[in-house]
């Protein structure tokens, strides 16, 4: 037997019994004849001692340690001198009376502290030394926690976990896919999922009807934000469903999670808002309600004032930014600055400031009337004090910048509390998105996303202006601004599914040819079905009050998408080239 206890157990109660530990060597310290080494497990840090009564092995064994030697060391607990509080074994230590050096360790490359001093690429590079620290490791116990506790609830639901294969065709969340050659199919290729989504629907016309599965997606996207190329979705789906039975579903599931994970009460019922609303207040899909500051349209109160700029624009909003008032010129210019950056993409900001003493200051006075500036301001819900942001343009592209502009602004206030947790459901998504580029149309959610039955008729008209106005019960669960999770009612018949590949201007042949299989599927008697996914990694980090994923998974890609420990992607070697039929044209590398 290799321990008794672990490094996390041992109390005040455990005093006078002999104990036996194994763990690593986090610390050694010398005081006087006195030598204390820090054991560390994945329970906890438990102090040994040698002093001058330890026999001459124990001595000598406990000379020869160094930093993460792994060892086994017995001795009896005993009540220490200088308690710590900070350390749940800070009440006792283990009077050594032997060590056994089971393997001793490289010095390693950087400290295993909470704080470690080790930058980012070299604690990547040795990501199994970086997991033992404690930030890590209570990452991914949080973690485990979470998918124990989406297992509980979703099973106590009558969902059962059924899993999809990973080597498969195309799938249509709008991503790039990862292919995989086939050997055994000469010239062919797997391609990752990037969700299970056509699975799951083929197992609602197989009739199970509630499903569930906590499943890796691999999306070929640019890694800018806080992505990795593999990710995990809690993936669900439901038969015989309106939108409104699965939200209430999925609402308990968080809750349920909120309260046995992180012990928090989230608003209830969760408020819901629809996607135009979001749009129109908060210029934002996903909007961060911790915070006001709302966006207000003023474009009739600026028009026709002789101010060329918002009078040949579609779209005039503004936004009150609390006790921002008395910024100086030099911060005012600053912030003109800063929404011209290409992550905003504004030609210029206009302010009003409602100074505190009553007057108003603007940088388009010589347009209008103080009165005027007085009506805009109360129209953007401003009060004395408060500084007026205006930005115009084109209305959704202008709402968008606002709502950028927003949450900068609600970032530099400090309105933004991780430890609150504001919860939102956005709702009634439109079905479709113009592009202009490519003059079609592409599926906001998917191609599978039904449109709301009231909306058929234009669905079927072959107008712009009709398409455009098409929503679906789509829904989006969204906390403190960012995404979670989102899904939607489905397509269920054939003939809907097929026009569906045409307004989105897929060729009946090219339909038939990816996605043929659901098609059919449809003709067999498929039932009413909904579901929707949850960002897995995306939950776990905001629960952990963190902005980034890449801590709550074991062993993540740099924004590269590259594995620095296992250096992958890498080349392979010529005879694999060969039996998959493959050659590479790749630029060499530098
Ligand atoms: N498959 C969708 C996604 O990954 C979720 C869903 O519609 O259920 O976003």
């Amino acid at each position: 037997m290799y321990r008794t206890h672990t490094c996390g157990e041992l109390r005040l109660e455990n005093v006078g019994t002999t104990v036996t530990l194994a763990g690593w060597v986090q610390r050694i310290r010398k005081m006087g004849g006195m030598t204390f080494v820090d054991l560390r497990d994945r329970y906890g840090i438990t102090q040994l001692v040698a002093d001058a009564n330890s026999a001459q092995a124990v001595a000598d064994a406990v000379a020869s340690l160094g930093r993460e030697f792994v060892i086994q060391a017995t001795g009896r607990v005993a009540e220490r001198q200088s308690k710590n509080a900070k350390m749940d074994t800070g009440d006792i230590e283990i009077l050594l009376d032997q060590v056994n050096v089971l393997n001793p360790s490289d010095i390693p490359p950087f400290t295993i502290e909470d704080v470690s001093d080790g930058g980012e690429e070299l604690r990547a590079r040795y990501r199994y030394l970086d997991l033992r620290r404690k930030p890590l490791k209570n990452a991914l116990t949080l973690r485990h926690r979470m998918a124990h506790e989406v297992r509980n609830y979703l099973d106590a639901q009558g969902f059962m976990e059924i899993e999809t294969p990973f080597l498969i065709k195309s799938t249509p969340e709008g991503a790039r896919d990862f292919v995989v050659p086939s050997r055994m199919n000469p010239g062919e290729f797997y391609a990752l999922p990037q969700s299970p989504q056509t699975f799951k629907q083929l197992l609602m016309v197989a009739g199970y009807d509630r499903y569930f599965q906590i499943v890796r997606c691999f999306r070929d996207e640019d890694l800018r934000a806080d992505r990795q190329p593999e990710f995990t979705q809690i993936d669900c789906e439901m038969s015989f469903v309106e939108q409104e039975d699965v939200l209430n579903l999925f609402e308990g599931m968080m809750r349920h999670l909120f309260k046995t994970v992180v012990n928090a009460d989230i608003a209830n019922p969760i408020p819901r808002m629809s996607w135009y609303d979001a749009m129109d207040r908060y210029g934002s899909d996903k909007p961060d309600i911790r915070f006001g500051m709302e966006i207000h349209e003023v474009t009739p109160l600026v028009q026709g004032h002789g101010f060329s700029v918002f009078d040949s624009v579609e779209y005039v909003g503004a936004i009150a930014v609390p006790g921002a008032a008395a910024y100086t010129r030099k911060q005012t210019d600053e912030l003109a600055e800063w929404v011209k950056r290409p992550q905003v993409g504004a030609k210029g900001l206009v302010y009003i400031k409602m100074n505190e003493d009553g007057s108003v200051k603007s940088s388009v006075d010589k347009f209008y009337t103080e009165d005027q500036l007085r009506a805009v301001a109360a129209e953007a819900g401003a009060a004395k004090g408060d500084l007026v942001l205006l930005l115009c343009g084109a209305k959704r592209k202008t709402q968008t910048m606002l709502g950028v502009l927003r949450i900068e602004m609600g970032n530099r206030l400090g309105l933004r509390d991780p430890k609150v947790f504001a919860p939102l459901w956005v709702v009634d998504f439109p079905l479709l998105e113009w592009d202009d580029e490519t003059q079609r149309f592409y599926a906001m959610h998917h191609p599978f996303t039904a449109p709301k039955p009231e909306h058929m008729e234009w669905f079927n008209s072959n107008r712009k202006e009709d398409l455009e106005k098409v929503c679906a019960n789509a829904y989006d669960f969204v906390l403190n601004g960012t995404e979670l999770g989102g899904g939607s009612i489905r397509i269920h018949q054939a003939d809907i599914q097929k026009r569906m590949f045409e307004v989105l201007g897929i060729s009946s042949e090219e339909a038939d040819y990816k996605f043929g299989f659901i098609i059919n599927a449809f003709k067999f008697g498929a039932p009413p079905h909904g579901g929707l996914a949850f960002g897995f990694d995306r939950i776990c980090a905001l629960f952990g009050g963190q902005e980034t994923i890449r801590d709550y998974i074991a062993f993540p890609k740099n924004n590269m998408g590259r594995d620095v420990m296992l250096d992958a992607p890498s080349a392979i070697d010529d005879t694999q080239m060969e039996e998959l039929f493959l050659k590479s044209v790749a630029p060499e590398k530098k």
